[in-house]
Order: C-alpha cells, then sequence, then structure tokens
C-alpha cells in the first residue's frame, strides 16, 4: 500500500498529533505550524572526527525537545515521521543522499531495544530510507551498555565508547558510501567512534547526521542522555 494513503487510514483510526504540542494535524504534516515555526533550523559548524560531513536538521532545544522525548520513551508517534523527515531534506539540500550507498542507525544495545521497544535512530533511518530510496542496514551492533556520556569528562568519554560496538557485515561497509544516523548529537563521541570502526572495516566515505545537534557544551556541562 502507497504510504501517504497508509498513513491518511492510520489517521482515521488515530488522528495524526503534533509531536510537540500534541495537538491534531494533517497526516501529511510533520509539527502544527506554530510549533514548526517555534523550531531552529541547525546552521552550526561542527566536525566529527573522521567524518566526511556532518548534518543537522534543529538545534537542540526546548521547542523540539518534546518530539525528542517522545523517541526516548519508547513512543514513535509522529515524531520519527516529522524528525526523519526534516533530517532527509537537509541531507538531500546538501547532497549527501545523492552520495550515499547505504544507511546505518546508531545501534543501542539489545536490552535497551527491548526496554524500549524500539531504536529511534532504526526509525528515523527507515523514515529516509522511504523518502530516499537508499537500504537501510542494520550492521552495527553495540554488545556492551556504556555509562551516560553525560556522567563522565572528556578523557572518560572516549575509553567509554572503546570496544562497545562491532560491525557484524563488513561486507555492507567495505567500499560504500555510509550515512550514518542517530537521532541526537551532543558531543558526537559515538559518532567518532563508529565512524573509526567504519573506516577502518573500508567505507569509503562516512557521513554523520543528526536530527538535533545541541548547542556547544563545556566538559563539566550537563549533557542529554547521548553521545
Ligand atoms: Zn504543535
Amino acid at each position: 500500500m502507497r504510504e501517504d494513503i497508509k498513513r491518511l487510514l492510520l489517521h482515521l483510526i488515530a488522528p495524526t498529533r503534533c509531536p510537540v504540542c500534541g495537538d491534531f494535524i494533517r497526516p501529511d504534516e510533520r509539527f502544527c505550524p506554530e510549533c514548526e515555526a517555534e523550531l531552529t533550523v541547525w546552521n552550526g559548524e561542527h566536525t566529527i572526527p573522521g567524518a566526511d560531513s556532518f548534518t543537522a536538521a534543529y538545534e537542540y532545544n526546548d521547542a523540539v525537545k518534546p518530539a525528542v522525548m517522545l523517541l526516548k520513551n519508547g513512543i514513535a508517534d509522529n515524531a520519527d515521521y516529522a524528525l526523519g523527515g526534516a533530517l532527509h531534506d537537509r541531507l538531500k539540500e546538501n547532497g549527501i543522499i545523492e552520495n550515499a550507498d547505504v544507511i546505518l542507525p546508531v545501534p543501542m544495545t539489545q536490552e535497551a531495544v527491548s526496554e524500549r521497544g524500539f531504536n529511534q535512530a532504526v526509525l528515523i533511518c527507515r523514515r529516509i530510507g522511504k523518502l530516499s530510496g537508499l537500504p537501510v542496514s542494520e550492521c552495527l551492533e553495540k554488545q556492551t551498555e556504556t555509562l551516560p556520556q553525560k556522567t563522565l569528562n572528556k578523557a572518560q568519554r572516549a575509553v567509554n565508547l572503546r570496544d562497545a560496538f562491532t560491525v557484524t557485515d563488513p561486507d555492507t561497509v567495505k567500499g560504500s558510501r555510509i550515512l550514518l544516523v542517530d537521532d541526537v548529537c551532543t558531543t558526537g563521541s559515538t559518532l567518532a567512534e563508529l565512524t573509526w570502526q567504519l573506516k577502518f572495516h573500508g567505507a569509503k566515505a562516512v557521513y554523520c547526521a543528526a536530527c538535533c545537534k545541541t548547542p556547544p557544551v563545556r566538559d563539566d556541562e550537563e549533557l542529554p542522555d547521548n553521545g
């Protein structure tokens, strides 16, 4: 079934809501117009060591936070549709979509996926995949739970991530131009670690992306629970 028709049918059963304020919206809308007007389009510069680019759709702030929290609390609702769609549009604008071969979500441990019900990065990747036609591969795995990055200083954060991830299908990675996607990027240390692994396994390019990027933080500042 066509996706827009599927969304329309779903909308008749459970009307589509704005993932920020909860108001009813049309099934083809991402946010209500009032909330969308409050969002800050990300225009910053951020470098992920080893990566070929970094793209974000929105700056992480109080205006977008309710949508991100829906995902983090295991309620995708319309948030994956809205945030994934917005990130897709940015990646299309800056030419990444046409250069990438495959989309890879930043992984969560099996335990974390069971607890939440889904990996929000996977949902966002599927949305980008639907809009772009690019395949999504879950060939990255996180075996061990790392400590929340926000509880650590810079040096501890780097050590914390070492050996946490593996590439389960090196053939997908070798020679590919990879779009690596997360929901929120804070320091970028998780993306940097995964970029290193993907390049080690022969990725031709790694384009990092996140729906939201936090403003630059100091080492002692509190971060959202993300890498
Ligand atoms: Zn709204």
